[in-house]
């Protein structure tokens, strides 16, 4: 089967992809979304869908069209009604043309996510659609995976938007007298959101973190030098410590990354990533610069986290300060590479 999504957001496709994907079936997102205004936000939702294309190496479609001009011209008659009368349709008879007219069999939607949106009708729509065009619809209740969905999103930092998209939805949602959201169907709640990753200062015991911090610099000596006066901060994935660093202040506009490290099966989930991010957030209110110190092996990943300026090397350092040979991946330890991240920037 093969399948041609009408993508809205980013967002909303996180769970519609990954349950496709868990049935077998590799979608082909396609982005053609009018009348998401201002062109700012248009631009914004676009991107972000591009992005996380990207990263999950997803095939991605954009079709551009702002369609501000006809949005107005179509809607102006019956605005109240301008979702089901206008909005869904051209996204859905776009979406199930261009699916014919490129060799796909089947056609879906990542706006049956929304318990916001009107299910049903845009259910009928794409049946409708289905029939005019001679092509299979996939329809699926999403609407059981948003709240997760979204919760992962944001663990993700995809840009979230506020809106539905049209200037009149932009409006229910800014001046409180228009808000005419309607209410969710029977039998969605939306529970308080439970982040899943959490990242906390820890203020108690720093050493008991000891035993992780020698997996990424194995002098207990060297560990316990700075964790005396070293800031450690925990990421935590439901409950479970992922990932750890310890930052230490160098002087009033200088601190030093010292150690991070992310526990075995937490790796390859973009954990230390984050917890960078974190870390550049929390201290650039005070401080200009972020130094880390690391082996050759290293180097591509800290600059790609934008410690991009290289600074210093400290020869033998890894031969002349450790008790016995250090091997990262392939590669013995011997210099230690300094690089810098703006904090400003
Ligand atoms: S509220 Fe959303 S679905 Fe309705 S017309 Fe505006 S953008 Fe389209």
């Amino acid at each position: 089967m093969k399948v041609f999504m009408h993508t809205c957001c980013a967002p909303c496709s996180v769970y519609c992809i990954q349950t496709l994907r868990n049935e077998g079936i590799e979608p082909i997102a396609y982005w053609f979304n009018p009348n998401i205004h201002p062109y700012t936000e248009y631009k914004a939702r676009r991107d972000t869908l591009k992005n996380y294309a990207k990263m999950i190496d997803l095939d991605l479609i954009i079709e551009e069209n702002y369609g501000l001009k006809e949005f107005c011209k179509n809607v102006v008659g019956d605005i109240d009604n301008r979702c089901i009368n206008y909005c869904y349709p051209i996204r859905m008879e776009q979406t199930a043309k261009f699916a014919k007219e490129n060799g796909f069999d089947t056609f879906t939607t990542t706006l049956l996510i929304s318990p916001y949106q009107q299910h049903e009708a845009i259910k009928k729509i794409c049946e409708e659609m289905a029939e005019k065009y001679q092509i299979n619809f996939l329809y699926r209740d999403f609407r059981l995976g948003f709240r997760e969905g979204q919760n992962q999103a944001r663990e993700l930092g995809l840009y979230m938007q506020k809106y539905c998209g049209c200037i009149f939805s932009e409006e229910q949602i800014s001046i409180p007298h228009t808000n005419t959201k309607p209410d969710l169907p029977e039998g969605f709640e939306f529970l308080p959101v439970k982040r899943n990753i959490i990242i906390n200062k820890e203020k108690n015991d720093k050493n008991q973190y000891l035993k992780l911090l020698l997996e990424a610099d194995p002098s207990e000596k060297m560990v316990e030098k700075y964790l005396i006066d070293g800031e450690v901060f925990v990421l935590s994935y439901k409950d479970d410590v992922a990932c750890i660093a310890v930052v230490t202040k160098l002087d009033n506009d200088t601190v030093e990354l010292k150690n991070i490290v992310t526990k075995e099966e937490f790796r390859g989930k973009g954990y230390a990533k984050k917890m960078i991010k974190y870390l550049a957030d929390n201290y650039k209110q005070r401080y200009k610069k972020m130094l880390v110190g690391t082996t050759e092996n290293n180097i591509p990943f800290y600059v790609k986290q934008g410690f991009d300026k290289y600074e210093k090397t400290i020869k033998n350092f890894f031969i002349d300060n450790y008790d016995k040979e250090i091997w990262d991946g392939d590669l013995p330890c011997i210099d230690k590479y300094y690089y810098s991240k703006d904090l400003k920037k």
